[in-house]
């Protein structure tokens, strides 16, 4: 039968911005949603038919979560995967495969699965501890990385000379070959489990030169036809051999020499696909909503030059937040804010985001400066 008539239930494990944006999409196709968050002021606790709060990493949590649910997905990675299993041998549909959610947590495993499966991605060398890292120092400049519980740059570091051996960590995992960045992309692609594809065009993170950190993402990338052919290809050929069944958001180094590598994947909307909420035919939300039920896939057109803006609290504010400026950020056509709802804000926190559109590439430019000068999220 039809998800759309059953009164199908389906359970979402992660309660942030990312399931708060999956369930405004699940308003439309009318699908009864329950998330399962550890915490009481999670950003999707308002808006979803059902909020569980508990840990996501607990087997008995999460297995008693899934129970209450006929398809399971997750916003987050770090989530039991055992309990998952558990639960998709008894009947439950888990999108994506909970085996391919493990593989992706580790690191090392992502890596020796591209190896193995002749996905380009740079040279790497697994180390269990420091000692390990100490006996690879001849190879350095490297950038090492801890093969689990590195999340949003922690447990990733460039070793550059034996100089910085002192704060090597010591812990499993590898050390990379340090690659010679061009631009870096994201491709935003789902399957769903008929093996049909669709993907988003690609995605280039623009980066801060002073701060070396990103400062806004443009789509589409500035990139090649062939470059864009051969991320299309990589990325067709990846979610195929996982037999992937959802959103994967694919991020990818485009080198000096015009390589295209594989750095790492997130299996689930990701952030580098918001601005399809506005400027594509079919959000990645939505995307990865078809997907997992088993629906036909939504045109991934993008119809409008998209830029997006993180909005990150202030340096120095921590509290309850405050967004300044909105007035006349909304005031600019074609710019688009979306607040996550999070009580508190403190440094470098993702309070919402911004989208830009804009048909004229140059004034898209513009739009994005003006916007960027304007996002201030600071406390009482
Ligand atoms: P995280 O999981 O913390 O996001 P990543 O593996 O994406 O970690 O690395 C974070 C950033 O470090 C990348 O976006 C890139 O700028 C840089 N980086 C990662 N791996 C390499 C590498 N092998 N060579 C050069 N830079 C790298």
């Amino acid at each position: 039968m039809h998800p759309f008539y059953r009164g199908l239930k389906l359970g979402i494990l992660g309660g942030g911005q990312l399931g708060r944006m999956l369930i405004q999409s699940a308003v439309d196709f009318n699908v009864h949603i329950g998330i399962l968050d550890p915490s009481a002021e999670a950003p999707c606790k308002p808006y979803a038919h059902e909020f569980t709060q508990g840990s996501l990493t607990d087997y008995d949590t999460v297995y008693a979560f899934g129970k209450n649910y006929d398809v399971l997905s997750i916003e987050i990675e770090n989530v039991n995967t055992e309990a998952l299993e558990a639960l998709q041998a008894e009947g439950k549909q888990v999108y994506p495969d909970p085996k391919t959610i493990r593989m992706i947590q580790n690191k090392v495993k992502q890596k020796q699965f591209y190896e193995k499966h002749n996905i380009p991605t740079s040279a790497f060398y697994t180390v269990e501890n420091k000692e390990d890292v100490i006996s690879h120092a001849a190879l350095f400049p490297m950038v090492q990385k801890t093969a689990e519980a590195g999340y949003d740059g922690r447990g990733v570091q460039i070793l550059r000379s034996e100089a910085d051996l002192d704060k090597a960590f010591d812990a499993p995992g590898m050390l990379e070959e340090l690659v010679d960045i061009d631009k870096e992309i994201a491709v935003l692609a789902a399957r769903n489990p008929k093996g049909e594809m669709a993907i988003f065009s690609l995605v280039e993170m623009v980066f801060d030169p002073v701060h070396n950190l990103v400062d806004y993402l443009l789509a589409p990338a500035r990139i090649t036809e062939s470059q864009k052919e051969k991320a299309l290809q990589i990325s067709r050929d990846l979610l195929s051999r996982l037999s992937y069944v959802g959103i994967m958001a694919i991020e990818m180094f485009v080198t000096k020499s015009g390589e295209i590598l594989v750095n790492e994947v997130a299996p689930r909307p990701h952030n580098s696909g918001h601005h399809t909420i506005r400027a594509c035919m079919t959000s990645q939300y939505e995307q990865h909503l078809r997907a997992i039920l088993g629906l036909p896939l939504g045109n991934p057109e993008q119809i409008c030059p998209a830029a997006m803006v993180n909005m990150l609290g202030a340096a120095g504010h921590q509290g309850p937040a405050i967004y300044k400026n909105i007035d006349q950020i909304l005031k600019i056509p074609g710019v688009f804010p979306h607040i996550y709802g999070k009580a508190m804000t403190k440094p470098q926190r993702k309070m919402g985001h911004i989208t830009i559109l804009d048909k004229n590439k140059e004034l898209l430019l513009e739009k994005i400066e003006m916007v960027k000068g304007l996002i201030d999220v600071v406390s009482e």
